[in-house]
């Protein structure tokens, strides 16, 4: 396991989202194109800067053009129609710049701006004009000269457009359609800004289940930095280690720079596109082309733009800012200020009168109503448009759980026995499955036959299982059209007729496997169902799901199977199951509500499903996930490594990794090698969104990129620690004590670590094993 994850490359993200093959692939595509780049610079300056003058994309060209027609102008020229023209573009754009610095709602506003045009009588500049035209008996008879602008150059959103001047039909002609469909562009256009918007916040070119990734390495991002200021790659390297952020180097490297021209400013969108350009781009001489995009965008870029733009293309924007806070703001600027108003909105703040708590309980529900939306259909290209067009309320009926769109999975809560889950459903009926030990696999057959594979993380996985998609038509029955299915993949080895470790699933290749060559078989172990044949079943009781899945699907014998189950509430049995699950090879058992409070609940980590590990049984409740912080030096036989570990775990509300431990043990000699390779990104100093303790702090500060399982013996409250510090005490947080190192989780992102009230449940838990 910890091989494989080392094996992916170091320092490039989201590295859980990457498989090593590709990631092997890109390496050496970039040193191939960095030895071309190399050869090419040794040419010497001018050659290489004459080079780069032909290779310029036209967006650098484009102001090229101005700067001629400005040392025009300074000579004395009557100004041109073309300079006058691009100063009022240029004051244009400014005024475009200075409505984005808005907060988020105030995309909204130019889309009003265009969709005024459709309503050109209600415009107050509109009547003035028509009173003054009135006395025109010119104007009245005569379409309108030579000041419309051609239909062509029509444009609907240009800041202060004015209904008569800037329509691109005159007066007493018919409306051409062009005006409406260029009306429509903008507005379709607009929302695409807000869309940019939102994905660049997240640094995520489409959904997360498209997998679309830029390819860029940081050798070559280093590159384009080189090149586009003029300054040498090794100053760029030594500067980026030192800062420990390239995104810092590129923003002051280019404030060194002094500019021949303005180039045009960047708009959300543009930046947006050339990022998506970069992704779709393959082949032999991507890197190349990926490289020149790369520095048309630097040369454009003002103040920190290029700060974030690089932090973009390297997979790091790391701004603390997590989906959650993002839905939030959607819905909070769209309660406020509601979209479909006519421009200047009159109503920017619709809580105006309610009180704080009525007005932080009713923007609380809306949200609430994004974020199950969300999860159901993760994918902003589809929602953004319906929010703006529908509003809020209308979400449920138009973005619906569909085939072919992963959603977030049900996640289960640790107990420590049985005794607990006795306790914890009370009267409530429940069944104990086999919890198994694979790899999570969400189902989905399309209507149109197809079969698609998702894991936990929503990535596709469709082309690692071929052999489960082939199997499909085989285990279906015919009543199925449509459906999703939540199961596990699961080593099976068919000789011996039993289930394998989880270690050996991970020996199988990631992306692209060929049936034939297939040596890890695996059997399916299916335990739910949420859609059928056109309707979800997210809000029906586990009962009733489980009887469709049961009525739906036909079990073969190491290929699909229904997860293994007993509906008992006597301990003993359930007892005795948990050992048995064991004995075959699961990690025990998952523990769910049938009928009352036993829905399907999306991405959440609900009481309806408990999970109850042979591990607790033995120890604290659940291993925990956390990401690795910082390190320190290794002494002795670790010298020339890192000996220990500063690992976190991530609180969601504040959005911050709290520190939780150091960690010195449970590692091969192998594993330590390999944390040094991997985590080379070296920060010189913590990142804002870090919690730790002056004394705790390591030797060396690092990216929070990695996520590891850790087993501890104990948890206790420490003055050093700051997991749930402010939940569990106002000034102390929660340490692992004996924490021990068990494996790299490279399927979970540093944000899915272990959060801090799962670490203080983790140790309520502890206690009440001691208490007992
Ligand atoms: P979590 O997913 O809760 O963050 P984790 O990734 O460490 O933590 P586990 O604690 O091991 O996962 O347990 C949850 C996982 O168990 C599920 O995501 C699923 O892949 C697996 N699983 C195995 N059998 C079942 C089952 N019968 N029902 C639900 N999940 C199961």
């Amino acid at each position: 396991m910890e091989e494989e994850a080392a094996a992916v490359v170091p320092g490039e993200l989201p590295e859980n989202e990457k498989t090593a093959e590709g990631e092997k692939a890109k390496e050496k595509e970039e040193e191939e194109e960095v030895k071309v780049e190399e050869k090419s610079t040794d040419e010497g300056g001018e050659k290489a800067e004459k080079k780069e003058e032909k290779e310029k994309t036209a967006d650098e060209r484009g102001p090229e053009k101005v700067t001629t027609e400005e040392t025009l102008e300074g000579k004395g020229s009557p100004k041109s129609p073309i300079v006058e023209k691009r100063q009022k573009d240029a004051k244009e754009q400014k005024d475009k710049e200075a409505a984005k610095k808005a907060p988020i709602s105030s995309f909204f506003a130019p889309r009003k701006a265009a969709a005024k045009t459709e309503k050109p009588e209600k415009s107050d500049g509109e009547k003035k004009t028509s009173a003054v035209r009135k006395n025109s008996e010119e104007d009245r008879k005569e379409p309108k000269g030579d000041s419309t602008p051609g239909q062509t150059e029509f444009d609907p959103s240009r800041p202060n457009y004015h209904p008569v001047d800037h329509a691109c039909w005159k007066h007493s002609q018919k409306v051409p359609y062009l005006a409406v469909a260029r009306t429509f562009e903008k507005i379709e256009e607009d929302s695409d800004d807000l869309l940019c918007c939102v994905y660049l916040c997240l640094n995520q070119l489409g959904p997360a289940y498209l997998g679309m990734e830029l390819g860029v390495g940081e050798t070559v991002l280093m590159k384009a930095v080189a090149q586009a200021t003029g300054r040498q790659l090794d100053k760029i390297k030594a500067e980026a280690q030192e800062k420990g952020d390239l995104g810092l180097v590129a923003e002051s490297s280019r404030s060194n720079q002094r500019m021949m021209f303005q180039p045009a400013s960047l708009t959300v969108g543009s930046v947006f596109k050339k990022l998506k350009e970069i992704a779709s781009m393959s082949g032999n001489s991507a890197m190349n082309k990926k490289i020149d995009i790369i520095k048309g965008l630097f040369v454009a870029c003002r103040f920190s733009e290029a700060r974030y733009i690089v932090r973009s293309l390297a997979g790091k924007l790391r701004i603390g800012l997590a989906e959650q806070s993002v839905l939030s703001a959607l819905s909070q600027a769209v309660c406020l200020t509601p979209p479909g108003q006519d421009f200047p909105p009159a109503v920017i703040d619709a809580s105006k009168g309610m009180s704080a708590e009525s007005r932080r309980a009713w923007i609380e529900e809306k949200s609430l109503i994004l974020k199950q939306t969300y999860c159901e259909m993760p994918n902003y290209d589809i929602i953004l448009p319906v929010l703006l067009k529908e509003g809020i309320d209308q979400l449920p009926n138009h973005c619906k759980l569909t085939p072919g769109v992963p959603l977030r999975p049900m996640l289960a809560h640790p107990t420590k026995g049985v005794g607990e889950v006795m306790k914890k459903f009370d009267e409530a009926a429940f069944t104990c499955e086999y919890k198994y030990d694979g790899e999570r696999a969400q189902i989905h057959i399309l209507e149109s036959g197809e079969v698609r594979i998702f894991s936990r993380n929503q990535e596709d996985n469709t082309s690692k299982y071929p052999d489960i998609i082939a199997r499909i038509p085989k285990v279906k029955k015919e009543s199925v059209v449509s459906c999703v299915l939540d199961s596990e993949a699961v080593a099976w080895d068919h000789e011996k007729k039993q289930i394998q470790p989880f270690q050996v699933l991970t020996t199988r290749k990631r992306k692209d496997v060929d049936a034939s060559e297939i040596k890890v078989q695996v059997c399916v172990y299916a335990f739910d169902l949420l859609y059928l044949n056109g309707e979800s079943l997210v809000r029906q009781p586990l009962c009733r799901r489980r009887a469709l899945l049961r009525e739906s699907f036909m079990e073969v014998e190491g290929e699909f199977t229904f997860a293994r189950s007993i509906d008992s509430d006597s301990t003993d049995a359930i007892a005795e199951f948990l050992e048995q699950s064991v004995r075959d090879s699961c990690e025990g058992l998952m523990v769910k509500t049938l009928e009352k409070d036993a829905t399907y609940e999306i991405a959440k980590r609900s009481h309806n499903w408990l999970k109850l590990k042979k591990d607790y049984l033995d120890g604290v409740g659940d291993t925990v996930d956390l990401c690795v912080i910082g390190a320190y030096l290794g002494k002795g036989k670790r010298t020339g490594t890192y000996g220990g570990f500063l690992l976190a775990c991530y609180d969601d509300e504040n959005e911050e990794f709290q520190s939780v431990c150091k960690i010195g043990t449970g590692f091969k000699d192998e594993d330590l090698e390999q944390h040094h390779k991997f985590l080379k990104h070296i920060l010189p100093k913590p990142r804002a969104y870090y919690r730790v303790d002056q004394s705790a702090e390591p030797d060396v500060w690092l990216d929070a990129v990695q996520v590891w399982e850790v087993k501890c013996a104990d948890l206790s409250l420490s003055p050093v620690y700051k997991a749930a510090m402010g939940l569990v005490d106002p000034e102390k947080g929660i340490s692992l004590r004996f924490p021990r190192f068990l494996r790299i989780r490279d399927d979970k992102k540093p944000e899915d670590a272990t959060s801090g009230s799962q670490v203080d449940q983790s140790r309520s838990q502890s206690r009440q094993k001691v208490e007992s």
